[in-house]
């Protein structure tokens, strides 16, 4: 049973608390930004190297990706405490109650990862601190998609986007256009080089980019396609969630 009220974030904290509960984490505030608090929680498991970062609802027009952050969380409650996680519920709730892209000084917050002068942002920088993690996970949607698709920077192999593509596949195909945003894509996989110039077209340093350079390997952008059914894309962005735990060896 899905429940729907996915751009309500009162009701959304309220089922993160829930399976917090159940899970034995505490959700700690660390923001707070356009009249709402900022949460994420660090799981016991997580040392000072390695363990996941998983982000979603940076963009407020994206709800399967907290929607599918939660599910999985409910999926996985007893075993939360056990893998090395930290975990960003939703990074934009003043946009996701809105549906709309930006926060409400209309800033795009993954083009704004070196803008410490951003509520949101100091207060990531801040709880993340110097952490170099081995994976870190962005939830994303995209309604010009025509199917599941992920980025993934090229520079250091062994590259993990067929495995996460295939596993999420099961869900949703792979998007068959050979370019997406302006870049080549290969079913589904957009393997993109670290390149200043582009972030500096882009207008901004994304949160993938900014995980990268200090030290996480597997930093994944992954979308779904927003014109699906709900149901679906919050599944797809579950399968995504277990084939990278899967990946570094953590699976129920
Ligand atoms: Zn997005």
């Amino acid at each position: 049973m899905i429940d729907h009220r996915s751009h309500d974030y009162p009701n959304l904290l309220q089922r993160w608390r829930a399976v917090a509960r159940a899970a034995g984490l505490k959700l700690e505030p660390f923001a707070e930004a356009g009249g709402y608090e900022l949460f994420h929680f660090r799981s016991p498991a997580l040392q000072a190297t390695g363990g996941i970062y998983i982000s979603a609802g940076i963009h407020g027009d994206e709800a399967a990706s907290t929607e599918g952050l939660l599910a999985w969380a409910q999926k996985h409650a007893h075993d939360l405490a056990t893998w090395p996680l930290q975990i960003f519920p939703c990074l934009n709730p003043w946009g996701l109650v809105r549906n709309v892209r930006t926060n409400e000084q209309g800033i795009d917050l993954n083009r704004a990862f070196s803008r410490r002068q951003i509520p949101e942002i100091r207060g990531l920088h801040t709880v993340v601190g110097r952490r170099r993690f081995a994976a870190a996970l962005h939830l994303h949607e995209d309604y010009d998609a025509q199917g599941i698709y992920l980025y993934e920077i090229r520079d250091n192999p062994p590259h993990w986007g067929e495995p996460l593509i295939a596993a999420a596949q099961k869900i949703i195909p792979a998007d068959p256009r050979a370019r997406i945003e302006d870049r080549v894509s290969r079913l589904g996989i957009i393997r993109r080089r670290l390149d200043s110039l582009h972030i500096r077209r882009i207008g901004g340093l994304p949160e993938a980019i900014f995980f990268y350079r200090r030290g996480t390997p597997h930093c994944i952008t992954f979308e779904t396609p927003s014109e699906f059914a709900l149901e679906i894309r919050i599944q797809a962005h579950v399968a995504v969630l277990d084939e990278t735990l899967r990946l570094l060896g953590h699976s129920s």
